[in-house]
């Protein structure tokens, strides 16, 4: 157990002890006028009887509680604050006071009290406190007062006083040397009855009426004081007990005589003064039977001799050993075993108690041995405290259960205090640390952590101290080597004063779901690059398709468009011949020539359109390459109108044969040819054409030194329907790039502007797949 703990216990049974104390008195201190209050050290109210509580709201016009503060009864009073709390504070300092005090506002209640203070201690002696017992003794005290003015006024003048004793509620009675009455107050004669015309013998007078002394023996003559104060004695509140000649009841009585002297100091006569305490006596008789004679308290009470014989047992201990369904000589169950041993021991320390708890049946008791010395015997009060020991289970259970509950959870939660001490830890924040939850408990977080993770939680704390609220942090630490992430709410507890006493945490560890966090964000950064790849790829494929509609379109078109432009183009021609087979005249030919060329120009048009929308699969034939080249530059050289330098160059010098469709090939050639004529100037325009093998390859090389292509307008120039020319179909390249790709093979081209064109051609010499 930790100190704390023990030091909590402790507190407890103290508590405990003051709470069974407390009940004792209570049993004692009700149905008196005593006036009987408890104070801490504070001054606080721990206990008070009836009278108390009625005193004080005739005194402040307040009700006291239990637990108040006396100055603050007494805060307008400012006067009797300061009295009583140096009355008070006397006895917490440790002094047995007894005073007698006029107290009390005059236009409200003051009274005279003889007032009792004394000190309350613990077992090790410390003063914990101070209570007070006080008595009204205004009425007692006046008539001390008024005695010492009737003295005075007897040696003055007598005829003065009866009017004066007229109005006193005492008795006074006046004896003279010759031992009589010679006055008596009208309330001495109302008591007995006397009709003072003459004197009464006091003996006469005594020996008429049943007096006793208080410890209930017969009082002789002699011994009544307005006797002895006529021999010289001073009698001071003398008790004695009378049978009340008029109504036959016992009266108690409080009897104060003194001698009266003349001048010369000769007794003349004796003065005496009588006060009827029965009621007092009575509420005192109360208190005495309420712990002497047990009968009707309800908690069982029991007297032993000092061996531990018990003597004495009141119907309430009788009663549970019955309902225990024991014996009558079982009643012994209520003491401890060596009750001898503790009788002993207590009766040497005056005024201390013995406490044990005992189970009889069904139901606990606590009991408290004190020992009388001068009785001789031990007393037993027992308390059924079965009610608070099962509550007390009760909450230990469910204290049990509460850490059964935290324990089992997957958060980590834990208590700390303003000073940052663990007071209560979860299993599983322990197991966080490799701590044993309970050494846990007590420790700060800079005995358990890093200091500077120790700041950063603190500061936490810290803020919902600040705040008084409940908040959220994300806090970062590194336990048993291993970083972690939690995600924490954090909030004050209050004390029942509604004050901040602890911190409460309960965190999740979120460091896999960091993680997975992390994890997750890589894989969506590589999802989207893939998502934006497809979508590029999905645009290239649209826009593809998108072309191959436009070229469809195109092909119907250019379908209709050969097949009307043929037939009248194929008349035309044969017109041209007839014409010229008919005419005979030399002035026409050369006309009738440029017809013809014209038509072989729109034929080529018309094959170009036809080749592009009706792209068809190569007929492969093994094809002479050089052969196929130097029939398209004959064909240029039809052309004939520009002076153009045409060289050819191969390697290996000898035919290379393809396996390629030949037809296509040649339409290949010739667009290229026809685009390098069209580039060059004529006379100094040259064009070059180098076919090459490379393994299994053939690469045609088609050089011009021609105008070039402007580097913007290089990467279109293989797109259908580009053209710079006038005439132009823009086609032509793009057949070609498409034969070449039917083919396995690529075509390229490099072009500086000013400088001249290259197109950049290969061709694989065997057929590849079908
Ligand atoms: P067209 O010849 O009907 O214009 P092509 O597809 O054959 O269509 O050529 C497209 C365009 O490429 C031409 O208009 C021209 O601007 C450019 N071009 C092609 N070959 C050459 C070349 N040898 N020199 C300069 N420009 C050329
Ligand atoms: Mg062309």
């Amino acid at each position: 157990m930790t100190a704390r703990k023990s030091l909590a216990r402790e507190n407890k049974d103290l508590k405990e002890a003051l709470r069974l104390a407390r009940s004792l008195i209570e049993a004692l201190a009700e149905g008196t006028d005593v006036i009987i209050a408890a104070q801490d050290t504070e001054f606080r109210y721990t206990f008070f009887n009836a009278a108390y509580k009625k005193e004080i709201k005739r005194l402040t016009g307040k009700d006291a509680t239990v637990g108040m503060r006396m100055p603050d009864l007494f805060a307008d009073m400012p006067e009797q604050r300061k009295v009583a709390l140096d009355e008070w504070n006397e006895a917490m300092g440790g002094k047995t006071t007894g005073k007698t005090i006029e107290f009390g506002h005059p236009a409200r209640h003051r009274r005279v009290y003889k007032v009792h203070h004394s000190p309350v201690r613990d077992e090790e002696g410390r003063i914990i406190g101070a209570v007070e017992i006080a008595y009204d003794i205004t009425k007692r005290t006046n008539a001390d007062a008024q005695t010492r003015l009737l003295q005075d006024a007897v040696a003055r003048e007598r005829d003065r006083l009866s009017a004066l004793l007229a109005s006193i509620t005492d008795e006074i009675w006046f004896a003279d040397k010759d031992d009589r009455f010679t006055l008596v107050n009208p309330s001495g004669a109302q008591e007995f009855a006397l009709d003072m015309h003459d004197a009464v013998d006091v003996r006469k007078l005594a020996e008429s009426l049943e007096v006793f002394r208080p410890d209930g023996s017969r009082r002789p003559v002699e011994e009544a004081p307005p006797l002895r104060a006529l021999r010289g004695e001073l009698v001071r509140h003398e008790e004695e007990i009378v049978r009340s000649p008029v109504t036959g009841e016992l009266r108690h009585r409080q009897v104060s005589s003194s001698p009266v002297k003349n001048v010369d100091g000769a007794i003349i006569g004796s003065v005496s003064v009588v006060r009827d305490v029965t009621e007092l006596k009575l509420a005192e008789e109360r208190i005495r039977n309420l712990a002497s004679f047990p009968e009707y308290n309800t908690n069982p009470v029991m007297e032993t001799d000092l061996c531990g014989n018990i003597t004495y047992a009141n119907p309430a201990a009788k009663k549970v050993i019955e309902d225990a369904g024991l014996a009558e000589g079982d009643i012994n169950v209520f003491l401890p075993k060596d009750t001898e041993r503790v009788l002993k021991r207590l009766a040497e320390k005056d005024g201390s108690v013995f406490q044990h708890e005992t189970v009889i049946g069904e139901r606990i008791f606590a009991t408290a041995i004190a020992v009388v010395p001068q009785l001789r015997v031990g007393r037993i009060y027992a308390r059924d405290i079965t009610r608070r020991k099962r509550a007390e289970q009760a909450l230990g259970a469910s204290r049990n259960l509460l850490q059964g509950i935290i324990d089992n959870s997957p958060r980590y939660i834990y208590v700390s205090d303003l000073e940052g001490r663990y007071m209560v830890v979860n299993r599983a924040v322990a197991e966080v640390f490799g701590f044993q939850p309970e050494k846990m408990i007590g420790k700060t977080r800079r005995e358990t952590m890093a200091e500077e993770m120790a700041d950063r939680y603190e500061a936490h704390d810290r803020e919902v101290i600040k705040t008084g609220r409940s908040l959220d942090f994300e806090e970062y630490g590194v336990f048993n080597g291993r970083p972690r992430t939690f995600l924490t709410t954090k909030f004050p507890l209050f004390n029942a004063d509604g004050i901040i006493c602890a911190v409460a945490g309960m965190s999740v560890d979120i460091s896999n779901r960091k993680e997975t966090e992390e994890s997750l964000r890589r894989d969506k950064e590589s999802f989207e690059r893939l998502v934006q790849k497809r979508t590029s790829e999905l645009i290239r494929a649209r826009s593809e398709l998108e072309r191959a509609k436009r070229l469809s379109d195109i092909g119907a078109l250019a379908a209709t468009v050969a097949h009307e432009l043929r037939n009248p183009l194929a008349a035309i021609g044969m017109a041209g011949y007839n014409i010229q087979r008919k005419a005979q005249s030399r002035g026409l030919d050369k006309h009738i020539a440029i017809i013809h060329k014209k038509i072989r120009e729109s034929d080529q048009i018309i094959d170009n359109l036809l080749f592009y929308s009706r792209i068809r699969p190569p007929q492969y034939e093994s094809v002479d390459i050089q052969g196929l080249i130097g029939e398209s530059i004959d064909a240029i050289g039809e052309r004939g109108r520009k002076q153009v330098t045409v060289r050819r160059r191969s390697y290996p010098p000898e035919s290379v044969s393809i396996e390629a469709d030949p037809t296509q090939i040649r339409e290949v050639l010739g667009n290229l040819l026809n685009n390098a004529h069209d580039a060059v100037e004529s006379g100094s325009g040259v064009i070059e054409i180098m076919c090459e093998q490379k393994d299994d390859l053939v690469e045609i090389t088609v050089r011009d030194n021609g105008v070039g292509i402007d580097g913007e307008v290089l990467p279109m120039v293989f797109d259908p329907f580009f053209t710079t020319k006038a005439e132009g179909t823009g086609l032509g390249l793009t057949v070609c790039r498409q034969i070449i790709g039917l083919h396995g093979g690529s075509i390229r081209a490099e072009s500086e502007v000013g400088k001249g064109t290259t197109i950049i051609m290969t061709l694989p010499r065997e057929r590849k797949g079908c």
